[in-house]
Protein backbone atom coordinates (compact mmCIF):
# COMPACT_ATOMS: atom_id res chain seq x y z
CA UNK A 1 0.00 0.00 0.00
CA UNK A 2 1.18 3.71 -0.82
CA UNK A 3 0.35 6.52 0.38
CA UNK A 4 0.55 8.61 -2.62
CA UNK A 5 -1.92 11.34 -2.68
CA UNK A 6 -1.51 14.06 -5.51
CA UNK A 7 1.59 16.07 -7.68
CA UNK A 8 2.31 19.52 -6.38
CA UNK A 9 4.84 22.29 -8.56
CA UNK A 10 8.17 22.56 -6.81
CA UNK A 11 7.63 26.33 -8.03
CA UNK A 12 4.08 27.39 -8.40
CA UNK A 13 2.64 24.69 -5.50
CA UNK A 14 -0.26 24.25 -8.06
CA UNK A 15 -1.78 21.22 -7.27
CA UNK A 16 -2.41 18.17 -9.96
CA UNK A 17 -4.02 14.42 -9.80
CA UNK A 18 -2.03 11.80 -9.33
CA UNK A 19 -3.92 9.72 -11.67
CA UNK A 20 -3.13 11.62 -14.94
CA UNK A 21 0.15 11.83 -16.77
CA UNK A 22 1.91 14.50 -16.63
CA UNK A 23 5.17 15.75 -17.46
CA UNK A 24 5.87 19.59 -16.22
CA UNK A 25 3.91 21.83 -14.35
CA UNK A 26 1.10 22.76 -17.07
CA UNK A 27 0.87 26.62 -15.28
CA UNK A 28 4.89 27.26 -15.23
CA UNK A 29 6.49 24.57 -16.72
CA UNK A 30 8.71 23.39 -13.58
CA UNK A 31 9.21 19.88 -12.34
CA UNK A 32 6.50 18.58 -10.09
CA UNK A 33 6.58 16.93 -7.36
CA UNK A 34 4.99 14.03 -5.53
CA UNK A 35 3.39 14.40 -2.14
CA UNK A 36 1.87 12.00 0.10
CA UNK A 37 -0.46 11.25 3.02
CA UNK A 38 1.78 11.16 5.42
CA UNK A 39 -0.58 10.96 8.47
CA UNK A 40 -1.63 8.25 7.39
CA UNK A 41 1.55 6.33 6.40
CA UNK A 42 2.73 7.00 9.62
CA UNK A 43 0.78 4.53 11.39
CA UNK A 44 2.14 1.25 9.61
CA UNK A 45 5.41 3.58 8.52
CA UNK A 46 8.09 2.74 11.42
CA UNK A 47 11.86 1.82 11.87
CA UNK A 48 10.98 -1.71 13.36
CA UNK A 49 8.60 -2.65 10.84
CA UNK A 50 11.37 -2.33 8.23
CA UNK A 51 13.63 -4.88 9.53
CA UNK A 52 11.88 -7.85 7.69
CA UNK A 53 11.33 -6.51 4.23
CA UNK A 54 12.98 -6.99 0.97
CA UNK A 55 16.54 -5.09 0.44
CA UNK A 56 15.74 -2.87 -2.26
CA UNK A 57 14.52 0.68 -2.40
CA UNK A 58 10.68 -1.12 -2.34
CA UNK A 59 11.41 -1.49 1.21
CA UNK A 60 9.79 2.46 1.71
CA UNK A 61 7.18 1.56 -0.53
CA UNK A 62 4.23 3.56 1.54
CA UNK A 63 6.49 6.63 0.58
CA UNK A 64 6.77 5.36 -3.33
CA UNK A 65 4.12 6.94 -5.82
CA UNK A 66 3.92 3.60 -7.47
CA UNK A 67 1.42 0.25 -6.83
CA UNK A 68 3.42 -3.06 -5.62
CA UNK A 69 1.53 -4.49 -8.49
CA UNK A 70 2.62 -2.29 -11.49
CA UNK A 71 6.07 -2.51 -10.08
CA UNK A 72 8.88 -3.39 -12.61
CA UNK A 73 12.35 -4.47 -10.50
CA UNK A 74 15.83 -5.83 -10.61
CA UNK A 75 16.34 -5.23 -7.24
CA UNK A 76 17.79 -1.75 -7.23
CA UNK A 77 18.47 0.11 -4.25
CA UNK A 78 19.22 -0.80 -0.25
CA UNK A 79 23.24 -0.19 -1.55
CA UNK A 80 26.29 -0.96 1.12
CA UNK A 81 26.92 1.90 3.16
CA UNK A 82 30.66 1.16 3.74
CA UNK A 83 32.98 2.64 6.28
CA UNK A 84 36.42 3.88 4.64
CA UNK A 85 38.63 3.91 7.30
CA UNK A 86 42.34 4.07 5.59
CA UNK A 87 40.85 6.54 3.02
CA UNK A 88 39.49 8.94 6.25
CA UNK A 89 42.82 8.58 7.74
CA UNK A 90 44.70 9.96 4.95
CA UNK A 91 42.70 12.69 4.79
CA UNK A 92 42.05 14.01 8.15
CA UNK A 93 38.43 12.68 8.13
CA UNK A 94 37.70 10.30 11.31
CA UNK A 95 34.42 9.25 10.32
CA UNK A 96 33.87 8.93 6.30
CA UNK A 97 31.34 6.57 4.77
CA UNK A 98 31.07 6.11 1.00
CA UNK A 99 27.56 4.69 -0.11
CA UNK A 100 28.19 2.39 -2.99
CA UNK A 101 25.73 2.73 -5.76
CA UNK A 102 27.78 1.17 -8.52
CA UNK A 103 26.21 -2.09 -6.90
CA UNK A 104 22.59 -0.84 -8.95
CA UNK A 105 21.71 -2.78 -12.10
CA UNK A 106 23.07 -1.05 -14.85
CA UNK A 107 25.73 -0.43 -12.50
CA UNK A 108 24.54 3.33 -11.45
CA UNK A 109 22.30 4.92 -9.27
CA UNK A 110 20.30 5.78 -12.40
CA UNK A 111 18.83 2.66 -11.67
CA UNK A 112 16.98 3.88 -8.43
CA UNK A 113 15.16 6.58 -10.94
CA UNK A 114 14.06 4.68 -14.10
CA UNK A 115 12.94 2.01 -11.62
CA UNK A 116 10.21 3.98 -10.61
CA UNK A 117 9.69 6.12 -13.57
CA UNK A 118 9.07 3.21 -16.11
CA UNK A 119 6.79 1.58 -13.26
CA UNK A 120 4.69 4.21 -13.33
CA UNK A 121 4.73 4.40 -16.86
CA UNK A 122 3.88 0.87 -16.79
CA UNK A 123 1.17 1.55 -14.21
CA UNK A 124 -0.45 4.05 -16.82
CA UNK A 125 0.02 1.49 -20.21
CA UNK A 126 2.47 3.41 -21.74
CA UNK A 127 4.51 1.85 -24.66
CA UNK A 128 6.99 3.77 -25.41
CA UNK A 129 9.37 5.73 -23.47
CA UNK A 130 12.43 8.30 -24.72
CA UNK A 131 15.57 9.67 -22.62
CA UNK A 132 17.87 11.97 -23.46
CA UNK A 133 21.22 11.12 -21.71
CA UNK A 134 24.75 11.05 -21.13
CA UNK A 135 24.83 7.78 -20.69
CA UNK A 136 23.74 5.58 -17.13
CA UNK A 137 20.56 7.13 -17.54
CA UNK A 138 19.91 5.37 -20.97
CA UNK A 139 21.44 2.25 -19.82
CA UNK A 140 18.83 2.08 -16.61
CA UNK A 141 15.51 3.30 -18.82
CA UNK A 142 16.70 0.25 -21.29
CA UNK A 143 17.02 -2.47 -19.21
CA UNK A 144 13.32 -1.47 -17.20
CA UNK A 145 11.79 -0.97 -20.49
CA UNK A 146 12.54 -4.44 -21.63
CA UNK A 147 11.65 -6.02 -18.46
CA UNK A 148 8.04 -4.17 -18.87
CA UNK A 149 8.04 -4.99 -22.40
CA UNK A 150 8.12 -1.32 -24.01
CA UNK A 151 9.84 0.18 -26.78
CA UNK A 152 12.88 2.21 -25.59
CA UNK A 153 14.21 5.46 -27.47
CA UNK A 154 17.30 6.43 -26.53
CA UNK A 155 19.19 10.06 -27.75
CA UNK A 156 22.79 10.52 -27.10
CA UNK A 157 26.02 13.14 -27.25
CA UNK A 158 27.98 10.69 -29.91
CA UNK A 159 31.31 11.07 -28.11
CA UNK A 160 29.67 8.56 -25.08
CA UNK A 161 32.10 6.11 -24.75
CA UNK A 162 31.40 2.27 -26.03
CA UNK A 163 30.14 0.74 -23.27
CA UNK A 164 27.18 3.49 -22.51
CA UNK A 165 25.62 2.87 -26.35
CA UNK A 166 26.50 -1.11 -26.23
CA UNK A 167 24.49 -1.01 -22.74
CA UNK A 168 21.36 0.21 -24.35
CA UNK A 169 21.52 -1.63 -27.81
CA UNK A 170 21.82 -4.87 -25.94
CA UNK A 171 19.31 -4.39 -23.68
CA UNK A 172 16.86 -3.54 -26.79
CA UNK A 173 16.92 0.38 -27.23
CA UNK A 174 16.87 2.28 -30.26
CA UNK A 175 19.53 4.32 -29.89
CA UNK A 176 20.11 7.73 -31.89
CA UNK A 177 23.78 9.24 -31.42
CA UNK A 178 23.58 13.55 -32.04
CA UNK A 179 26.27 15.61 -32.96
CA UNK A 180 26.26 17.87 -29.67
CA UNK A 181 25.75 17.98 -25.70
CA UNK A 182 22.68 16.47 -23.62
CA UNK A 183 20.36 19.59 -24.19
CA UNK A 184 20.74 18.89 -28.01
CA UNK A 185 19.87 15.54 -27.31
CA UNK A 186 17.06 16.62 -25.41
CA UNK A 187 15.70 19.08 -28.58
CA UNK A 188 15.90 16.02 -30.38
CA UNK A 189 14.09 13.39 -28.10
CA UNK A 190 11.36 16.38 -28.12
CA UNK A 191 10.45 16.19 -31.30
CA UNK A 192 9.61 12.54 -30.59
CA UNK A 193 7.73 12.96 -27.92
CA UNK A 194 5.49 15.36 -29.86
CA UNK A 195 5.38 13.11 -32.96
CA UNK A 196 4.83 9.78 -31.47
CA UNK A 197 3.03 10.65 -28.53
CA UNK A 198 6.30 9.01 -26.36
CA UNK A 199 6.52 9.31 -22.52
CA UNK A 200 9.50 11.52 -21.79
CA UNK A 201 11.04 10.34 -19.04
CA UNK A 202 14.22 13.15 -18.93
CA UNK A 203 15.60 14.41 -15.66
CA UNK A 204 12.83 16.21 -13.65
CA UNK A 205 10.84 16.70 -16.53
CA UNK A 206 8.38 13.40 -14.71
CA UNK A 207 7.88 13.15 -11.42
CA UNK A 208 8.26 9.99 -10.97
CA UNK A 209 12.77 9.39 -11.11
CA UNK A 210 13.23 11.53 -8.21
CA UNK A 211 11.15 9.49 -5.96
CA UNK A 212 13.16 6.89 -6.87
CA UNK A 213 16.52 8.71 -6.18
CA UNK A 214 15.14 10.15 -2.77
CA UNK A 215 15.20 6.18 -1.83
CA UNK A 216 19.01 7.25 -0.94
CA UNK A 217 17.97 9.77 2.05
CA UNK A 218 16.22 6.89 3.25
CA UNK A 219 18.64 4.39 3.10
CA UNK A 220 21.62 6.73 4.49
CA UNK A 221 19.04 7.34 7.44
CA UNK A 222 18.21 3.94 8.11
CA UNK A 223 21.94 2.93 7.48
CA UNK A 224 23.19 4.99 10.43
CA UNK A 225 20.32 3.82 12.95
CA UNK A 226 18.34 7.08 11.98
CA UNK A 227 20.60 9.86 12.81
CA UNK A 228 21.99 11.61 9.94
CA UNK A 229 25.71 12.67 8.89
CA UNK A 230 27.04 15.89 8.99
CA UNK A 231 27.86 16.23 5.74
CA UNK A 232 26.62 14.65 2.38
CA UNK A 233 28.47 15.13 -0.74
CA UNK A 234 27.01 14.56 -3.85
CA UNK A 235 28.14 15.24 -7.98
CA UNK A 236 25.20 16.97 -9.66
CA UNK A 237 24.37 16.79 -13.24
CA UNK A 238 20.17 17.23 -13.19
CA UNK A 239 20.27 17.45 -9.35
CA UNK A 240 17.48 14.55 -9.16
CA UNK A 241 19.64 12.69 -6.27
CA UNK A 242 20.14 15.73 -3.82
CA UNK A 243 16.52 17.24 -4.18
CA UNK A 244 15.29 13.69 -3.54
CA UNK A 245 16.99 13.31 -1.09
CA UNK A 246 16.52 16.67 0.72
CA UNK A 247 12.70 15.94 -0.03
CA UNK A 248 13.48 12.73 1.73
CA UNK A 249 14.36 14.31 4.72
CA UNK A 250 11.32 16.12 5.23
CA UNK A 251 9.15 13.35 4.61
CA UNK A 252 11.18 11.74 7.19
CA UNK A 253 10.53 13.62 9.69
CA UNK A 254 6.94 14.23 9.51
CA UNK A 255 7.15 10.49 9.31
CA UNK A 256 8.37 11.14 12.80
CA UNK A 257 11.75 8.51 12.28
CA UNK A 258 14.23 11.25 12.44
CA UNK A 259 14.63 14.42 14.56
CA UNK A 260 14.69 17.97 12.45
CA UNK A 261 18.95 17.89 12.22
CA UNK A 262 20.02 17.65 8.57
CA UNK A 263 23.45 17.12 6.84
CA UNK A 264 24.86 20.10 4.80
CA UNK A 265 24.20 19.78 1.58
CA UNK A 266 27.84 19.48 -0.84
CA UNK A 267 26.83 19.85 -4.38
CA UNK A 268 30.15 19.06 -6.63
CA UNK A 269 30.81 19.67 -10.13
CA UNK A 270 33.53 19.69 -12.57
CA UNK A 271 35.25 22.77 -13.14
CA UNK A 272 34.34 21.83 -16.87
CA UNK A 273 30.78 22.55 -16.43
CA UNK A 274 29.90 23.97 -12.96
CA UNK A 275 26.47 26.24 -13.68
CA UNK A 276 25.19 25.46 -9.66
CA UNK A 277 28.53 26.52 -8.32
CA UNK A 278 28.93 29.53 -10.09
CA UNK A 279 24.81 29.91 -9.25
CA UNK A 280 25.63 29.31 -5.89
CA UNK A 281 28.22 31.88 -5.48
CA UNK A 282 26.35 34.32 -7.46
CA UNK A 283 23.45 33.98 -4.82
CA UNK A 284 20.95 32.74 -7.96
CA UNK A 285 17.76 31.71 -8.02
CA UNK A 286 18.45 30.09 -10.99
CA UNK A 287 21.43 28.95 -12.80
CA UNK A 288 22.80 30.51 -16.52
CA UNK A 289 23.15 27.71 -18.84
CA UNK A 290 26.80 26.59 -19.21
CA UNK A 291 28.45 27.32 -22.32
CA UNK A 292 31.32 24.67 -23.54
CA UNK A 293 30.74 22.50 -21.30
CA UNK A 294 33.40 19.67 -20.97
CA UNK A 295 34.55 16.97 -18.67
CA UNK A 296 35.29 13.38 -18.20
CA UNK A 297 32.78 13.20 -15.57
CA UNK A 298 30.04 12.27 -18.10
CA UNK A 299 26.98 12.41 -15.59
CA UNK A 300 28.61 16.15 -14.42
CA UNK A 301 28.44 16.87 -18.24
CA UNK A 302 24.78 18.79 -17.74
CA UNK A 303 24.85 22.82 -18.60
CA UNK A 304 21.41 23.13 -18.15
CA UNK A 305 19.36 21.34 -14.96
CA UNK A 306 15.25 22.18 -15.03
CA UNK A 307 15.31 21.48 -10.99
CA UNK A 308 18.37 24.31 -10.79
CA UNK A 309 15.97 26.65 -7.94
CA UNK A 310 15.26 23.16 -6.18
CA UNK A 311 18.85 22.29 -6.17
CA UNK A 312 20.21 25.72 -5.06
CA UNK A 313 17.34 26.07 -2.15
CA UNK A 314 18.61 22.52 -0.94
CA UNK A 315 22.29 23.69 -0.59
CA UNK A 316 21.37 26.69 0.64
CA UNK A 317 18.37 25.75 3.44
CA UNK A 318 21.00 22.77 4.43
CA UNK A 319 23.65 25.25 5.02
CA UNK A 320 25.69 23.73 2.24
CA UNK A 321 28.12 24.46 -0.68
CA UNK A 322 28.93 23.87 -4.03
CA UNK A 323 32.47 23.18 -4.94
CA UNK A 324 34.20 23.02 -8.71
CA UNK A 325 37.02 20.62 -9.07
CA UNK A 326 39.24 19.64 -12.10
CA UNK A 327 39.02 16.95 -14.17
CA UNK A 328 43.14 16.08 -13.13
CA UNK A 329 41.33 16.12 -9.05
CA UNK A 330 38.27 13.78 -9.64
CA UNK A 331 40.51 11.22 -11.31
CA UNK A 332 43.47 11.51 -8.92
CA UNK A 333 40.88 11.20 -6.41
CA UNK A 334 38.87 8.22 -8.12
CA UNK A 335 42.23 6.02 -7.86
CA UNK A 336 42.76 7.04 -4.12
CA UNK A 337 39.41 5.88 -3.49
CA UNK A 338 40.17 2.34 -5.29
CA UNK A 339 43.61 1.65 -3.33
CA UNK A 340 42.25 2.65 0.01
CA UNK A 341 38.64 1.47 -0.28
CA UNK A 342 38.46 -1.26 -3.07
CA UNK A 343 35.80 0.57 -4.58
CA UNK A 344 36.19 0.48 -8.52
CA UNK A 345 34.75 4.47 -8.85
CA UNK A 346 33.36 6.05 -11.51
CA UNK A 347 34.71 9.69 -12.24
CA UNK A 348 31.51 11.45 -10.78
CA UNK A 349 32.37 9.48 -7.66
CA UNK A 350 35.77 10.47 -7.11
CA UNK A 351 34.71 13.93 -7.75
CA UNK A 352 33.61 13.86 -4.40
CA UNK A 353 36.22 12.65 -2.57
CA UNK A 354 38.25 15.49 -4.07
CA UNK A 355 35.25 18.13 -3.26
CA UNK A 356 35.86 16.61 0.70
CA UNK A 357 39.80 17.34 0.44
CA UNK A 358 39.24 20.67 -0.40
CA UNK A 359 36.46 21.32 2.06
CA UNK A 360 38.75 19.83 4.63
CA UNK A 361 42.16 22.27 3.44
CA UNK A 362 39.30 25.19 4.73
CA UNK A 363 38.19 22.99 7.63
CA UNK A 364 34.81 23.68 6.67
CA UNK A 365 34.56 19.72 7.28
CA UNK A 366 36.13 19.52 10.86
CA UNK A 367 38.22 16.17 11.41
CA UNK A 368 35.76 14.72 14.02
CA UNK A 369 32.20 15.47 11.60
CA UNK A 370 30.47 12.18 10.16
CA UNK A 371 30.52 12.47 5.65
CA UNK A 372 28.68 10.27 3.56
CA UNK A 373 30.09 10.53 -0.39
CA UNK A 374 28.33 9.56 -2.92
CA UNK A 375 30.01 7.10 -5.36
CA UNK A 376 27.11 7.31 -7.94
CA UNK A 377 28.44 4.44 -10.16
CA UNK A 378 31.08 1.70 -11.67
CA UNK A 379 33.96 2.64 -12.89
CA UNK A 380 33.53 -0.39 -15.37
CA UNK A 381 31.93 1.66 -18.40
CA UNK A 382 34.93 4.36 -17.70
CA UNK A 383 37.43 2.09 -19.13
CA UNK A 384 39.12 4.53 -21.10
CA UNK A 385 39.65 6.91 -18.46
CA UNK A 386 41.80 4.14 -16.08
CA UNK A 387 45.05 3.98 -18.16
C1 LIG B 1 23.66 11.10 -13.74
C2 LIG B 1 24.85 10.89 -12.91
C3 LIG B 1 25.23 11.84 -11.95
C4 LIG B 1 24.44 13.12 -11.71
O1 LIG B 1 23.24 12.81 -11.07
P1 LIG B 1 22.03 13.84 -10.96
O2 LIG B 1 21.10 13.24 -10.00
O3 LIG B 1 21.47 14.00 -12.33
O4 LIG B 1 22.60 15.12 -10.46
C5 LIG B 1 26.33 11.56 -11.15
N1 LIG B 1 27.04 10.42 -11.31
C6 LIG B 1 26.72 9.49 -12.24
C7 LIG B 1 27.56 8.26 -12.35
C8 LIG B 1 25.61 9.69 -13.07
O5 LIG B 1 25.29 8.78 -13.97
Amino acid sequence: MNYFSHLECGYCSKVYDKNKIWNLCPACGKPLLARYDIESAKKVFAKESLIDREKSLWRYSEMLPVDNKYKITLGEGFTPLIKAEKLGNEIGVENLFIKEEGLNPTTSFKARGLCLAISKAYEFGIKEVSIPSAGNAAGAMSAYAALAGMKAFVFMPKDVPEPFIAECKTLGAEVTLVDGLITDCGKLAAEGVKKFGRFDVSTLKEPYRIEGKKTMGYEVAEQMKWELPDVIIYPTGGGTGLVGMWKAFDEMEKLGVINSKRPRMVSVQSTGCAPMVKAFQEGKEFAEMWNGAKTVADGLRVPAAIGDFLILRAIRESNGTAVAVTDEELMESTFQIGRTTGIFAAPEGGATLAALKKLRADNWVKENETVVLFNTGSGHKYMHLYK
